[in-house]
């Protein structure tokens, strides 16, 4: 009886632990917006991603347009595909993480248990919510204009549009630490 109770406590707190850090990091206000949508849609799983197509019969093929080796799922594209791979490291460079994880689900959950301040996980949940509505952006200009363009130049994309959103709406008053961290982000490199 007290095991099942202990168990039954956990999976309460786990859950709740995951819906709701999951919607502080999406929703946070150093997302852009339109990266925030993107980013719930894909914590949720309600991309129309090629493996659900294929099921309703809408496309032939489930086959990725970025590597065209793997099946296009949300897992795949965020971040199993080695286009997203490529992606992950230059992001990871940037904000000097240690470890970077193969779903975005693992990701936000690591960003959300790690000891960095409030202002640092916000501002690195708003870079990977930007990293997979670049990845789904790049995904539906293969479908829809054939052109594929380079990870690097999605890259310096998203590295632009966050700092100059950082710019725009983060507090100035921030620790001193913090906003050392955030300048050295934001150096144009
Ligand atoms: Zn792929």
């Amino acid at each position: 009886m007290q095991k099942y109770k202990v168990q039954e406590v956990y999976k309460k707190l786990r859950g709740d632990h995951n819906v709701i850090h999951w919607d502080k990091l999406v929703w946070n206000r150093l997302s852009v917006p339109k990266h925030r949508v993107i980013s719930w849609l894909v914590m949720h799983g309600r991309l129309r991603t090629n493996d659900v197509l294929v099921k309703i019969g809408v496309v032939d093929s489930n086959q990725c347009r970025l590597c065209e080796i793997g099946v296009e799922s949300h897992d795949h594209l965020f971040f199993q595909c080695e286009y997203s791979i490529k992606c992950l490291e230059m992001v990871k460079s940037w904000l000097k993480v240690s470890a970077v994880h193969n779903t975005y689900q693992r990701q936000m959950n690591y960003i959300q248990r790690s000891r960095r301040s409030g202002v640092q996980k916000k501002f690195m949940a708003a870079v990977f919510s930007g990293l997979v509505y670049h990845i789904w952006w790049v995904r539906n200009e293969a479908i829809w204009n054939q052109v594929v363009c380079r990870p690097e130049a999605v890259f310096k994309r998203l590295k632009q549009i966050i700092q100059q959103r950082i710019k725009m709406v983060h507090s100035k008053k921030l620790s001193i630490r913090d906003q050392r961290w955030i300048n050295s982000k934001l150096e144009i490199v």
